[in-house]
């Protein structure tokens, strides 16, 4: 049973609120004893509890933000040099690479443009992370799926991927949890 205060006045409804303190408020009629008014909190114990922790969730301090490791800038520089670099290795083209804003994912590739975007959450990732990115997307221009003959373009690339991969999925866990990705 939550914890409430009563405001009685001229209204003709008994309602509950929830304010942004967390407090249980209940405004309810004079003519509304205070027996019917603890039966009908009871009656909305649930709703009360579920308003609470939504409460509890939003006003909880946002996880705490890892440093970037790039600037948008020296990032740039090292995206540019990785797809030089393994582009000639895989031997493919690319008519264009660049940085943006991207939810929930590290890199998109339209392999009949070969077309490659990368994610700026990349700021935060090591530099064997996003170097595995690159690979990654370059992949795809052999290979538009996920197929086991695309993860043996990219493991005999990079042998470690899964290593790198693993990385990315708990930094994308802790962005999301600070609101970047
Ligand atoms: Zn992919």
């Amino acid at each position: 049973m939550p914890h409430y205060t009563i405001i009685r006045s001229h209204r003709k409804t008994t309602a509950i609120y929830i304010l942004p303190d967390g407090r249980v408020e209940v405004r309810a009629p004079k003519s509304v004893s205070a027996r019917e008014i603890d039966r009908f909190v009871q009656s909305k114990s649930m709703w009360i509890a579920k308003k609470l922790a939504e409460l509890e969730q939003r006003t909880a301090c946002p996880a705490p933000l890892p440093d970037p490791v790039f600037t948008q800038e020296t990032l740039r520089q090292t995206v540019c040099g990785l797809a030089g670099r393994w582009s000639d290795v895989l031997g493919v083209s690319v008519t264009y690479i660049g940085l943006r804003r991207m939810t929930s994912r590290w890199g998109s590739c339209t392999p009949k443009t070969r077309r490659i975007r990368l994610s700026t959450a990349l700021l935060y990732a090591s530099e064997a992370c996003v170097e595995y990115v690159v690979v990654h997307e370059l992949a795809h221009i052999l290979q538009q799926n996920h197929s086991p003959r695309f993860w043996k373009i990219v493991g005999g690339a990079l042998p470690d991927y899964k290593a790198r991969k693993k990385q990315l999925t708990a930094l994308q866990r802790q962005l999301s949890a600070a609101g970047i990705m």
